[in-house]
């Protein structure tokens, strides 16, 4: 999602408590108490505006009706805002407290810091791999989670939508918190749980479920066995060896097929596996594009079952998916079938399969950091568990959406490492993108990628490290200036890489100012945050600095305008030839970068999206692919063509892709371009003379080079050999190889 300031303080001085139900309430009375359990005997309050407590009577806990024996008061005498409850007896999680102090509400004890407590991780930390639903032949054995319930029912239905329950089971509860139960039923059988907490009782499905009825609803039992496509052989792409060989196309998977003409699965899963697709001027399209242009990787954004699209009308309603429901679940509106489970899983591996088998790998954008709502199936297992509160109670909101989760704490830290590793085992993902990964602790990333590069070493795995929000324990979080300490796995192609945003905004201006320029577009101040991309996410002008070029080095993504967009807006007072020449200019800078090259889907063709930065939920309209534009001779054409040429060139140039035995050195040309000379002991020297200037520059070469790129061609092959003074036409780069 966008990159947006933290919340977190704003929200502190809010007057707010959490409700019974899971949402926000606004409690705009003068007065306001919030209070949490912080241990098995211990209240914390917190009130506004502080209060001179005197005596016990002052304060009343409560156990339903009951009044509770309260040993001590750690604010008795003083004026205080805040303080500790000592009581007699031991909390029992399962049961409602509410507090009344004096002059303020009688309102609800939800525990929060309680989860931290040795107390609590000794005894209902669980380990297991067999949570969810289990299925032997005709037997499954349900499990799940749930702690501080006093009740969990399993309900079992024939669809996985409409119609009643079939049965209701009560379920046992058993170790380390874990309810279970084991019943008489096979795959396709659908289900969901009624538990009951401290705040109330709500039906739900599974977090751990394999797949789902109609919009999620409804968890399903799944024999994994049964729901492979022909030929699925179980297997990862062959890979690149280091991230830097990789290179991303950035993709929607409606945006993907909704406009080619002759898909007879426009915007779905099963567009990836149709090949010999052709638009009006005959040029291939689809996968058949895809295996041309030469992208290594293609990253889906979410395909995991997320809320917002109605999967009974899917043409309705268009949106990203940055608000997940089910987390192992496919997205069913992408399915033909949304209503029968393993329909979505089957076309799903179709895709992936189709992907495999040219060459492609598979990355998952994958969004842990917030659910679609507060209340999501892992507040109504655990309530307050799995998210971050601030010390009034409110959720944190880092992310923007309202509901920061705690990958911090151990179950949910655990749910995260199974899940990825769930996707990369059965359905064969190639790598994974964190979105808002700075929210997550640097441990969780760290254990993520030891277990990932432990299933498969070549797995990639970047994310989006924004400095932002905190952790509930102060613990270092997983974003830029903290992601040089992931210990890369022996054997690994990478370890974590992140989103490069000084190159991004250096290029060519800001994503947050429509207006202003970069590098390649007018401003040539932004020099070094450029040469930062370049080398690798090596200088000072960040601020932070990564290990063995673990950037993403990109000019454009789903978030904020396109990058045609961008340069109509900021440099509308520019010929469409310069135009075009700074939109080359910028791509050859990202495919000479060290570090990975990254771009939207259909940024090498000009993609627009009509100016609109944040297309989330736009029509589709906005944020389909345009296959037709691919006409020969057209603009848009020829700067796929080059984009094409680009990746050919990076692909034959070793000492583009050896980061560590690399070396990048920079000189300023006499007009205000630079050159930059990557030197490798293991591959020949490149020479990139750039000219970012509407002058024509000049240069002198030491000896004899061959030309890959003229600024307007590029490629594996040489265009001509070159020595001497050599002209660098405006707005270009060449590119020179010894
Ligand atoms: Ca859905």
């Amino acid at each position: 999602m966008i990159k947006s300031k933290s919340l977190l303080e704003e929200n502190l001085d809010c007057l707010m408590f959490y409700s019974y139900d899971g949402g926000i309430v606004l409690n705009m009375n003068e007065n306001y108490a919030f209070a949490c359990i912080a241990d098995f005997n211990k209240i914390q309050y917190n009130i506004a505006p502080s209060k001179y407590i005197t005596s016990f009577e002052q304060v009343k806990i409560f156990q339903g009706e009951k009044k509770l024996n309260i040993d001590y008061i750690s604010t008795l005498n003083i004026d205080a805002s805040c303080g500790d409850v000592i009581l007699t007896d031991k909390i029992d999680l399962a049961k409602t407290y509410e507090i009344e102090i004096d002059g303020y509400d009688r309102i609800p004890v939800v525990p929060i810091s309680v989860f931290d407590t040795k107390d609590f991780l000794d005894n209902y930390t669980y380990d297991g791999d067999d949570l969810g639903a289990v299925v032997n032949n005709n037997e499954t054995t349900f499990k799940v989670w749930a702690p501080t319930a006093s009740s969990v029912v399993l309900n079992l239905f024939s669809k996985g939508n409409n119609c009643e329950a079939y049965k209701n089971v009560d379920m046992i509860r058993a170790d380390k918190g874990v309810w279970e139960h084991t019943e008489n039923c096979g795959h396709g059988t659908y289900y969901t749980y009624t538990v009951t907490t401290s705040i109330g009782t709500q039906t739900t499905m599974d977090p751990y479920a394999k797949s789902a009825g109609l919009n999620g609803d409804r968890s399903m039992v799944v024999d994994l066995a049964l729901t492979n496509p022909e030929g699925w052989d179980n297997k990862y792409t062959a890979g690149t060896d280091t991230y830097t060989e990789a290179i991303i196309w950035e993709v929607h998977v409606r945006d993907f097929s909704n406009k080619i003409k002759n898909s007879k699965y426009k915007g779905k899963y099963l567009a990836f596996t149709e090949t010999g697709l052709k638009n009006s001027a005959g040029v291939e399209v689809g996968i058949d594009y895809l295996k041309n242009l030469g992208v290594t990787h293609v990253h889906l954004l979410p395909v995991f079952d997320f809320a917002t699209v109605d999967e009974s009308n899917s043409n309705g309603e268009f949106n990203w998916g940055y608000d997940p429901k089910n987390y192992n679940v496919p997205e069913g509106s992408y399915s033909t079938n949304p209503y029968e489970g393993e329909v979505r899983i089957n076309e799903f591996k179709q895709m992936i399969q189709a992907l495999h088998n040219s060459g492609i790998a598979v990355v998952m954008d994958v969004v842990y950091n917030h659910t679609y709502d507060a209340n999501s199936s892992f507040n109504k297992m655990v309530p307050f568990y799995y998210y971050r509160y601030s010390l009034t109670g409110t959720n944190s909101n880092a992310s923007g959406c309202g509901n920061d989760t705690a990958s911090e704490r151990k179950m949910f830290r655990k749910f995260i490492i199974d899940s990825v590793c769930y996707w990369a085992t059965e359905y064969k993902i190639d790598g994974f993108r964190f979105d808002l990964m700075g929210l997550h602790d640097l441990e969780t990333m760290q254990q993520v990628e030891t277990a990932l590069h432990h299933i498969n070493p070549k797995a990639i795995i970047y994310g989006e490290g924004w400095i932002m929000g905190s952790t509930i324990d102060g613990s270092p979080q997983a974003n830029q200036g903290n992601i040089c300490r992931i210990k890369q796995s022996y054997g690994a192609a990478g370890g974590i890489s992140v989103f490069n945003d000084v190159i991004r905004d250096g290029l060519k201006g800001s994503v947050f100012d429509m207006t202003s320029k970069g590098y390649i577009n007018g401003d040539l101040q932004y020099e070094a945050n450029v040469q930062f991309g370049l080398s690798g996410g090596k200088n000072s002008v960040a601020g932070w600095f990564v290990n063995s070029a673990a950037v993403i080095n990109y000019m454009s993504a789903h978030d904020n305008r396109t990058l045609w967009d961008k340069l109509a807006a900021s440099n509308y007072d520019n010929s469409l030839q310069e135009r075009l020449a700074m939109n080359r200019i910028g791509a050859a800078i990202i495919m000479l970068s060290q570090g990975t090259p990254f771009m939207q889907a259909g940024e090498e063709m000009l993609r627009t999206k009509n100016g609109v930065d944040n297309s989330y939920k736009s029509c589709d309209d906005i944020n389909n692919i345009d296959w037709e534009s691919l006409v020969p001779g057209s603009d848009f054409y020829n700067m796929m063509l080059y984009y094409k040429g680009l990746i050919e060139l990076r692909k034959s140039c070793a000492a583009l892709l050896t980061p560590g035995k690399t070396s990048v050195n920079f000189n300023r040309l006499l007009l205000g371009g630079m050159t930059v000379l990557f030197n490798s002991p293991i591959g020949s020297e490149v020479l990139a003379l750039i000219n970012p200037t509407v002058n024509i520059d000049s240069f002198e070469l030491y000896g004899e080079w061959a030309m890959l790129s003229d600024g307007i061609h590029a490629g594996a092959s040489v265009i001509k050999t070159v020595s001497g003074i050599i002209e660098i036409p405006q707005y270009s780069v060449i590119i020179l190889r010894k």
